[in-house]
């Protein structure tokens, strides 16, 4: 166990990384010897200060530092500070890692000279010349590949952007207006001249050029260099000689020169200088904002976009860059100050980790040739297997429509049965049997559908409304169903011998024989089984309501009939009836239906009507909860979109921060409140409804229950009623327990023997067993 978590912290310790932080001093001679001190591993720098000498600016209470960085550079050369702040970014850079070397310090200190060195003296060079050098003596060295190097040097100066390059003849759209771009593949400045740059030595010719327009603008535009930011990248883009190999990699290295770090207060500035001031100050402390941002992990937002420079070097700082940072410092005493807010900055910047990653490509183009090579080798490979394995020529194309069309021919043959198996072939041919059977079974569905629809009228399920407008009609009960009577479980039982299907019209003997061997269920026009199934194939989430005459029929009682009499099933029975021989005409199963309701199936049909009118109760529940719920949720979203404008309001004004708290106002924190108690409101009705949901079910179960005992105790007192002799009645309700739908058909004979027999029977008063035990209709509990 302890080995596996080491194992993965060396695996986290090799992708995360932390930032680099070197501090140089100025060389001079006046070095604050007994101020500033050195660890002796070069890697720490030692402040420390008499008490009370600079009361004010610096905190009376502390008069030591010790600042722990990757390295101090004093009185190092140039070619010392590239090789230990450059040298080992650039060299990824050509491996596809993207770099960024940043100088920071109050003016003078030496960024500038860090960063560009003085043009005059070659050997004073700065990183700028050497990081050139470098890529080009790299690329050199990789004979095996073809290696692109453009640059571009872009200048921010209280938030305008300018292209230092702009001068050289450009083949892209120079002309357009600066303005920082954020990509999928990555940030880019819209309108920024990008060059090639095929030899080290119009790499130099680029970065003079730049240097000099730089120059001529802080004497013509009165940009003050020390004000502004300037960011040279280097963009690099190699690509394998091999055409195999369609992968290629990309990389960028910022080399930034910021501007002076210095505060408002000590430049002691007035008027526009002093406004330039505070910007400068403004962009460095939105660096130092992302930069803090960036440090705690914690923090998923980092506020990058709050101004140019930290918005143009979004994907540079952190993420998955090598980043390197060079705090420039004075080594003499009057500047201790401003040398500990740099070695301050510094520290701070050391918090950052970032995940170096190569930026690897693909080339579409060579990419689509490779495949189609390994594509044609494969087929060739299916063609030998196929011939080894003997098998006739066997196509690997795309299907076409004919061969399409004889595949659904073929799965249609097999859903009728007259095809017993379609033979496999290939993959595809599987994929289009699959593919063809789900086009048919939709067909299917619509075809269902629609033939429902001549039929009935479709209501929606979840449309409480209508149903509740049909039921105050006293059309349909709450499943959409004409109540306890001519749904198919309900009147299927009466209706078809009736009227409904013409083969059964009226043939009392089928019936008779039904009642004596056959199942009840087959004589329903629409069995409760088949009835699901016709509904859940096609109108899963609507239900039906015959908008036939049927539906007419309402859950009335017995002496309110002739209103509905006008119902051909009704009125038509008797007709069919009298063409049978059968002594005694049973009366219409509607008008028998009202009267058991009203006889022996009083106390079930009680029950069915306070379960269903429990159902109704929670289903109305449920919709004004589900109605509630929406409400909320609609406020929930109009509160978040108040609270992102304020969001983005406050982002925009720049955001404040006490001890690393943010500070919002108290608008934002109102809706903050209003939300948290919309979501816990949300939460609450959320529950309601699904506690609803459950006993909706439950009371439909038992609305099910009694609905299919009352329509099966109907059938066997209507049996028992009028189609079997009185004679024959007796001895049945003697015997109690025998149900008359079971009754075989030699035990019917028998009975009708012994009543020629003349036997005279007990008559005595029965309990029938056909009583419904309220037990198991127990009402739903509350
Ligand atoms: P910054 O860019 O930070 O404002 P500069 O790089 O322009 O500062 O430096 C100011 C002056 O100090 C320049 O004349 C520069 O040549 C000189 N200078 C800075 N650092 C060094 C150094 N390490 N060695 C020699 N001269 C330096
Ligand atoms: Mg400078």
């Amino acid at each position: 166990m302890k080995r596996h978590k080491n194992k993965q912290r060396i695996i986290k310790m090799t992708t995360r990384k932390k930032v680099h932080t070197y501090v140089r001093v100025k060389p001079t001679d006046e070095f604050a010897y007994e101020m500033i001190t050195f660890g002796e591993d070069n890697k720490s720098i030692d402040i420390h200060i008499k008490k009370d000498s600079r009361r004010g600016i610096i905190n009376n209470q502390q008069t030591d530092w010790s600042f722990k960085l990757d390295g101090v550079l004093h009185d190092a050369s140039q070619d010392c500070v590239y090789d230990t702040v450059a040298k080992e970014v650039v060299a990824q850079a050509l491996d596809g890692y993207n770099g960024t070397i940043m100088c920071y310090g109050q003016t003078g200190a030496g960024k500038t000279y860090t960063m560009t060195g003085t043009t005059e003296n070659y050997k004073h060079r700065g990183i700028l010349p050497r990081a050139l050098q470098q890529v080009f003596r790299m690329i050199e060295e990789r004979p095996t590949h073809s290696i692109t190097v453009r640059v571009s040097y872009l200048e921010i100066c209280n938030e305008a952007l300018f292209d230092l390059l702009s001068t050289l003849p450009y083949v892209g759209n120079s002309d357009t207006p600066m303005s920082i771009v954020e990509s999928p593949q990555g940030i880019f400045v819209k309108g920024l001249s990008v060059h090639m740059t095929g030899r080290e030595e119009d790499a130099f010719s680029l970065l003079f050029e730049g240097e000099t327009n730089r120059i001529i603008a802080s004497h013509t535009m009165n940009k003050n260099s020390s004000r502004s930011h300037c960011i040279f990248t280097i963009y690099i883009e190699a690509h394998s000689r091999s055409l195999s190999d369609e992968k290629y990699i990309t990389s960028k290295i910022n080399l930034v020169d910021l501007a002076g770090s210095e505060r408002v207060g000590k430049t002691g500035s007035e008027g526009q200088i002093l406004k330039e001031a505070t910007y400068i100050n403004k962009s460095l402390s939105f660096l130092e904002q992302a930069i803090i941002a960036l440090g705690d992990r914690r923090r998923e937002h980092v506020p990058f976009r709050q101004c140019k420079l930290t918005h143009a070097l979004k994907d540079s700082l952190g993420g998955n860059c090598n980043m390197v940072i060079v705090a420039n410092i004075y080594g003499d005493a009057t500047q201790l100050d401003e040398t500990l807010s740099s070695l301050r900055f510094a520290s701070r910047m050391k918090l950052i980790t970032t995940e170096p990653s190569i930026n690897e490509k693909y080339d579409a183009e060579r990419m689509v040739k490779n495949l189609e090579k390994e594509l044609i080798l494969l087929k060739q490979e299916l063609a030998i297997h196929d011939s080894l394995a003997n098998r006739a020529m066997v196509t690997y194309d795309p299907m076409d429509e004919i061969q399409i069309a004889e595949i659904n021919s073929q799965v249609r043959r097999y859903l009728d049965g007259s095809l017993d198996e379609i033979d496999i072939i290939n993959l595809r041919q599987i994929q289009e049997v699959f593919n063809q059977f789900r086009v048919i079974l939709s067909q299917q569905e619509e075809e269902v559908e629609a033939s429902l629809r001549r039929k009935y009228t479709l209501i929606n399920k979840n449309d409480f409304a209508t149903i509740t407008a049909v039921n105050k009609a006293g059309l349909v009960d709450v499943e959409g169903n004409t109540v306890g009577e001519t749904d198919g479980q309900g009147f299927g039982l009466g209706v078809a011998p009736f009227s409904a299907k013409p083969g059964k019209k009226g043939k009392f003997k089928k019936t008779f024989r039904d009642i004596t061997g056959a199942s009840t269920k087959k004589e329903g026009l629409l069995s409760p089984a088949s009835a699901k199934d016709v509904d859940s194939l096609s109108t899963s989430r609507s239900q039906l309501l015959s908008s036939s005459k049927e539906a007419d029929v309402k859950d009335a009682p017995s002496h309110d009939r002739e209103a509905s009499s006008s119902e051909p099933v009704v009125s038509d029975s008797p007709k069919e009836d009298s063409h049978t021989t059968r002594p005694g005409t049973p009366p219409p199963k509607p008008s028998a239906f009202e009267e058991f309701k009203n006889e022996r199936g009083s106390e079930i049909n009680r029950i069915f009507k306070q379960n269903k009118t429990i159902l109704n109760d929670r289903r109305k529940k449920a919709s004004e909860t589900a109605q509630r719920i929406n409400s909320i949720k609609k406020e929930i979203d109009s509160t978040k979109e108040a609270l992102d404008v304020q969001k983005t309001f406050r982002e925009e004004q720049g955001e404040y921060e006490n001890k690393g708290l943010m500070i919002i106002d108290e608008e934002e924190f109102l809706l903050i409140l209003k939300l948290k108690e919309l979501k816990k409101q949300y939460r609450g009705e959320y529950q309601d409804l699904r506690d609803l949901k459950a006993e909706i079910q439950y009371c439909q179960h038992l609305v099910d229950q009694c609905r299919q005992r009352l329509l099966t105790e109907f059938d066997i007192w209507y049996k028992e009623s009028f189609l079997i002799h009185e004679d024959v009645q007796a001895p049945l309700k003697a015997k109690g327990s025998i149900r008359l739908g079971l009754l075989p058909l030699s035990k019917l004979t028998s009975l009708v023997r012994l009543k020629m027999m003349k036997i005279n029977l007990a008559k005595s008063k029965h309990q029938s067993s056909l009583t419904v035990p309220t037990r198991s209709l127990s009402t739903m509990p509350e």
